[in-house]
């Protein structure tokens, strides 16, 4: 089958590979329909995700259609329409228990990670009953793409453990696709202000057509300064870190306010400085997460009744012949305006 490999730092080719198998009583054989590129997909081809050997097939996103189950699925049969969550968990170890999937003792993210990806025409799905959700049949599956990661992330990593309240002011650093489903899925809570930060003036045109009451290009690197004027030098009740970068933190520590909340989504590739000679007194939280998917079903439900629009996230489309070409234009996103790319595996159709 066609997958799209790693090959070691910024090396990565379309190949063909073997056809994956069921392993476990617990996997089930997807065919994939739809996929895409994450920011991750980036950080592993700068070689910045040491656990991600040569020879893997990348991608954690996508839907598909169910081809083979293992003896002990109960929840799906061959032929069911499904969405992949980017979290396989077995939902029985101690931590899964506790609703903390991203640390199933077997599973968490290990799609493209440490097992074959989605970027392929087929995937493995290890703990098939608890990692895959069932789609409805008057649903957009291009839409529903963008539950497998950006969405649930968005929301647990950076609405709830920042607690958006009613009211609330919150500033977003970062308006990629994962800062721009933080933005969305931070209206569920009504907040008085939302402030977007990026570099990318497109990016925040974007951020304001999905609901941003402010935009700040941080070119200059003076963002905080703004923030802070914008608020009367009170800060935010909410600061989310969405780039992964030391500036961006940085930025979110400055403008917290007293109580307030800073909660990181991005994923770090070097240590951060962290103020605690002037945050000591300030009594505010931050919070650190790896993605549960725990809101997934929820999430599921937004999307279905029309609240939530991901689809609006996507700006481009690709056969998976052309992965590699995606690959360029998702990495270029500045000049070729890319947010999310849909790849298609456009020797199937899915009959419904
Ligand atoms: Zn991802
Ligand atoms: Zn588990």
């Amino acid at each position: 089958m066609k997958a799209l490999v790693y090959r070691g730092p910024n090396k990565r080719a379309m190949e063909n590979m073997p056809r994956p198998e069921i392993q476990l009583p617990t996997d089930a054989i997807v065919k994939i329909t739809k996929t895409t590129i994450c920011g991750t997909d980036l950080h592993i081809m700068k070689g910045d995700v040491p656990t991600v050997n040569e020879g893997r097939i990348l991608g954690h996103e996508g839907v598909g259609v169910i081809e083979e189950v293992g003896s002990s699925i109960s929840n799906f049969i061959v032929g069911d329409h499904v969405l992949i969550s980017c979290i396989s968990s077995c939902g029985v170890c101690a931590n899964c228990k506790k609703g903390m999937y991203s640390h199933c003792e077997s599973g968490g993210w290990i799609l493209g990670n440490l097992i074959d990806g989605t970027q392929a025409e087929f995937v493995r799905i290890p703990f098939a009953d608890n990692s895959l959700y069932h789609i409805p049949v008057e649903a957009n599956e291009e839409g529903l793409v963008m539950l497998s990661d950006i969405l649930p992330t968005g929301f647990e990593c950076g609405v709830l453990n920042g607690q958006v309240k009613p009211g609330d002011s919150v500033a977003i650093i970062g308006a990629g696709p994962i800062g721009l489903a933080t933005l969305l899925t931070a209206q569920f809570y009504s907040p008085a202000e939302i402030i977007m930060v990026d570099n990318d003036d497109n990016r925040l045109v974007v951020a304001k057509t999905f609901g941003a009451t402010q935009v700040i290009n941080n070119s200059l690197g003076n963002a905080a300064e703004k923030i802070m004027a914008l608020t009367n030098n009170r800060g935010v009740d909410v600061a989310i870190e969405a780039v992964g970068i030391p500036a961006s933190f940085d930025i979110c520590q400055t403008i917290v306010t007293a109580g307030g909340h800073i909660a990181n989504v991005g994923v770090h590739g070097k240590p951060v400085q962290l103020n605690l000679d002037k945050l000591w007194s300030q009594n505010i939280t931050l919070t650190t997460r790896l993605v549960d998917t725990i809101s997934t079903p929820m999430l599921l439900k937004t999307v279905l009744s029309g609240r939530l629009q991901p689809a609006q996230l996507i700006t481009h489309h690709f056969t998976l012949d052309q992965v590699m070409e995606a690959y360029d234009t998702f990495a270029d996103a500045m000049t070729e305006h890319t947010l999310k790319v849909i790849i298609t595996n456009s020797d199937f159709t899915v009959q419904v």
